[in-house]
């Protein structure tokens, strides 16, 4: 693997602590072997020269609640009509897009199929297919007439669902199990509702604590992670009850709720999935949802609930993480890094905090927080050269133009542009 040093670029280094500045890194391997000022040039041996020409190089970004199964359509149903064949090629392709859009890891929130996520996973680490550093989930578990469960009363298929359906603790930990063998990394529980799910909205919570807490303990027993939808306060509380401590949505909370959270803030991880909700609200017209449908169905209520509880969150120092549901037609793959101006926007943070969320937190809940999500020497080589200030317009970071390059693991997976005008490589 050759050496590259990138020269005259923008050093924003992923902490939130530190103001950019400029020098240069040289990356040796898969690590950032030596970051130094401009003050003090670090000299190029053998490596590869990237001159920034003042462009940003920041850690890759993280992505913490991703369906790379989802297929951009309308509905939840045909995430799982989709035949496996095809369904496994699409997974990939999605994958692979992520990478390139400046996603060097990204968390696995559900998978359509049971191995899809595993399948996924194993081929980007075996090296058949390119794709971000990759935790795979489980599929949905659910109950019956909840989030995930799309079998029609009169045909009683469970491949109809791109949930597993369960029934009980016993029920549960059937399935937990199946999914540990499977060798997912994540197992998750539909703890709430949703909106979306006609007698199940966003704020109902119907699984049992007994069941909760059988899959809780099969998931602890093989040191793995259990990671759930939670819109309702009362699955918000449910979650952090059984130490659960990677929870998507936390849309609807309370004082004792929030309390709970800030208790457990060293430990918990939320990541809303805030873009959805804005889509559904008032982008999502095409596709038959107009704003007054999407209010009818409770998206009004929950985004202003949703937005009250994260800044709150935020205040309290608990860890809100940007991405999360993008793979919808009103909500497309590629287009998660939005969830930073989102944040920006409408939830108190600042754009360098906005920034940190997926890039220091983002380490953290990948569980790799001494590798990856800081530009720091010894790091891994997971890195982004950004045409421009994200601090000044965190809206670039979702622009593919200005990603010019991607690095993950100490190789270009999009590699800088050859006889652009700024950027060449001189070696
Ligand atoms: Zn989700």
């Amino acid at each position: 693997m050759a050496d590259t040093l990138f020269t005259n670029v923008r050093i924003l280094d992923g902490t939130g602590q530190n103001a950019p500045y400029s020098g240069s890194v040289l990356v040796s391997g898969n690590r950032i072997r030596q970051v130094g000022r401009s003050t003090a040039p670090i000299a190029p041996g053998g490596a590869t020269v990237i001159d920034g020409a003042g462009a940003t190089l920041m850690p890759g970004m993280t992505e913490a609640h991703t369906h790379f199964s989802w297929n951009d359509a309308p509905d939840l149903a045909a995430i799982q009509t989709m035949p496996l064949e095809e369904h496994v090629l699409w997974t990939a392709k999605v994958a692979r897009n992520y990478l390139q859009a400046g996603f060097t890891s990204c968390l696995g929130a559900a998978c359509a199929k049971p191995r899809l996520d595993v399948v996924i996973r194993n081929a980007i680490n075996s090296g058949q297919i390119p794709g971000p550093r990759y935790l795979a989930a489980s599929q949905e578990i659910t109950v019956p007439g909840g989030l995930g469960d799309e079998m029609p009363p009169h045909l009683p298929f469970p491949d109809f669902s791109f949930g597993q359906v369960v029934n009980g603790a016993e029920d549960m930990r059937r399935i937990v199990r199946m999914f540990l063998k499977y060798g997912v990394d994540s197992v998750k529980l539909n703890l709430s509702g949703d909106n979306f799910v006609p007698g199940a909205d966003a704020k109902t919570t119907w699984m049992t604590d007994a069941e909760v807490a059988a899959a809780a303990q099969e998931v602890a027993m093989r040191g793995k992670r259990i990671i759930v939808h939670a819109r309702s306060c009362a699955s918000v509380k449910q979650a952090l009850r059984h130490g659960i401590h990677l929870i998507y949505h936390a849309s609807f909370t309370d004082e004792e709720a929030l309390d709970m959270l800030e208790a457990a803030k060293d430990k918990v991880f939320v990541a809303p999935g805030i873009g959805i909700l804005y889509a559904l609200l008032w982008e999502s017209e095409r596709w038959g949802i107009s704003h007054d449908k999407a209010v009818s169905m409770g998206y009004e209520e929950e985004w202003a609930a949703a937005c009250n509880s994260l800044k709150a969150m935020h205040k309290r120092g608990v860890r809100v993480l940007p991405g999360g549901d993008y793979g919808f037609a009103f909500n497309p793959h590629y287009q998660n890094a939005r969830d930073l101006e989102l944040f920006v926007k409408h939830l108190g943070f600042t754009p360098m905090e906005a920034i940190r969320s997926c890039t220091l937190y983002g380490g953290q809940v990948m569980l790799m927080p001494n590798d990856i999500g800081q530009l720091k020497e010894g790091y891994l080589a997971d890195l982004l050269l950004v045409d421009g200030d994200p601090l000044a317009d965190v809206r670039i970071l979702r622009d593919a133009k200005r990603i010019l390059a991607v690095m993950k693991d100490g190789v270009f997976a999009k590699a800088p542009p050859l006889n652009a005008r700024a950027w060449e490589r001189a070696a």
